[in-house]
């Protein structure tokens, strides 16, 4: 199996690189950010306990999202590897990500972080903005937040996973294809390795 975490601050490229990871590695895309604005566009219960807190840039509690996840892992037991996007977000979610793979006898064969300066990631979410339909991608306050919050709680995650020697960073200043390479380079190797 392959399974990546995907990271990196908000308007990184994850959910855009994500996409063409599933296309070509045959991976299940598993993103937080994406099943949560499910749950609020069906008007649900969680949706609408989790509507503020995203409305605002904030974090959804650990339980929420790790729950969502461990429901997504369960429901596709015969997956060649999944790409989490967007999770974990914490160092508590990262704890309970490794347990709950180990459980099943799996693991994450790598972290990729998505690099890109901040004044380009304001510039790219108000983009996608102007067409995403989200809310949060519409003002450079709740932006910024977002931005404070990855800085604060989430970049020591990274650390997480350095410490077990699986992080790789990824320039993603260049053009979407560049960046597609540059995976491709750092994953089919590991593709060739864990098939063993
Ligand atoms: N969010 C969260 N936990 C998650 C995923 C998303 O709290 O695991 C919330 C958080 O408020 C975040 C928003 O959902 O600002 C959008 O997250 P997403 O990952 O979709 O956005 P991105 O960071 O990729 O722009
Ligand atoms: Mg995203």
């Amino acid at each position: 199996m392959l399974n990546i975490v995907l990271f990196g601050p908000p308007g990184a490229g994850k959910g855009t690189q994500a996409v063409k990871l599933v296309e070509n590695y045959n991976l299940v895309h598993l993103s937080t950010g994406d099943m949560l604005r499910a749950e609020m566009k069906k008007g649900s219960p969680l949706g609408l306990t989790v509507k503020d807190l995203i409305d605002k840039g904030e974090l959804v509690s650990d339980e929420i999202v790790i729950e969502l996840i461990r429901e997504n892992v369960n429901n596709n037991k015969n997956a060649a590897g999944f790409i989490f996007d967007g999770f974990p977000r914490t160092i508590a979610q990262a704890k309970s990500l490794d347990a709950m793979l180990e459980k099943e006898s799996m693991n994450i064969s790598l972290m990729i972080t998505l690099e890109v300066e901040e004044q380009e990631l304001i510039k790219r979410i108000l983009t996608r903005g102007e067409t995403s339909g989200r809310t949060d991608d519409l003002d450079t306050g709740i932006i910024k937040n977002r931005i404070k919050v990855y800085n604060e709680q989430t970049s020591p995650v990274a650390d997480y996973y350095k410490r077990q020697n699986k992080h790789i960073p990824v320039d993603n200043m260049g053009t979407i294809d560049e960046t597609f390479d540059c995976l491709k380079k750092v994953l089919d190797p590991k593709i060739v390795t864990e098939q063993n």
